[in-house]
């Protein structure tokens, strides 16, 4: 039994998230996409509403599940059978940092291994930011983000942005 655990922010899941899932769930026995509590950052979404997003969109693939975690991933990994870590690599950028991760999580746990999937062609330019920033602007999300969740995104954009207008 192999249990890849994939961790981010997803804020919000996009196209390129869902394609490392989707390959993901054909390789290993179980996924789990764990949204991590990062209070450095302003999310978009909160952490309940991203979880219950990325759950839409994967609710036709069996083996995967979605779960959130405030603890070091070193140790959140424990609870599961045969765990390994997940990242997506988008571009040689990505790299220099995730290799870093990688060494760091496991010095913490020398049973750790992350896996790296290279990000399929067509969505290697697609980020979360990029899609909160295009979502100001009204451009259309359809090439970004999976359909289930187009309009929520669509309507929280212009929330805020409202908000940040005063109105
Ligand atoms: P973002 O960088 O979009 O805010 P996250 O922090 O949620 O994303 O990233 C979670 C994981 O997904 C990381 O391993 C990241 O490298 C990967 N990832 C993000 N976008 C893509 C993409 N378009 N293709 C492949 N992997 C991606």
């Amino acid at each position: 039994m192999t249990t890849a655990i994939y961790p981010g922010s997803f804020d919000p899941i996009t196209l390129g998230h869902l394609n490392i899932i989707r390959r993901a769930s054909r390789i290993f026995d179980k996924v789990v996409v764990c949204v991590m509590v990062n209070s450095a950052k302003r999310p978009m979404f909160s952490l309940e509403e991203r979880m219950e997003l990325i759950e839409r969109v994967v609710k036709r693939l069996p083996n995967v599940r979605v779960d959130t975690s405030d603890i070091l991933l070193a140790e959140y990994v424990k609870r599961y059978e045969g765990p390994v870590l997940l990242k997506g690599l988008r571009a040689v950028s990505d790299f220099e940092s995730e290799f870093q991760m990688a060494l760091i999580n496991n010095n913490l746990n020398h049973e750790l291994d992350t896996l790296f999937l290279p990000s399929s062609e067509k969505y290697t330019y697609i980020s979360s930011s990029v899609v909160k920033e295009m979502a100001k602007y009204g451009s259309d999300l359809s090439k970004f983000v999976p359909r289930e969740i187009l309009n929520d995104v669509i309507e929280r954009s212009k929330q805020q942005e409202g908000k940040r207008n005063g109105e």
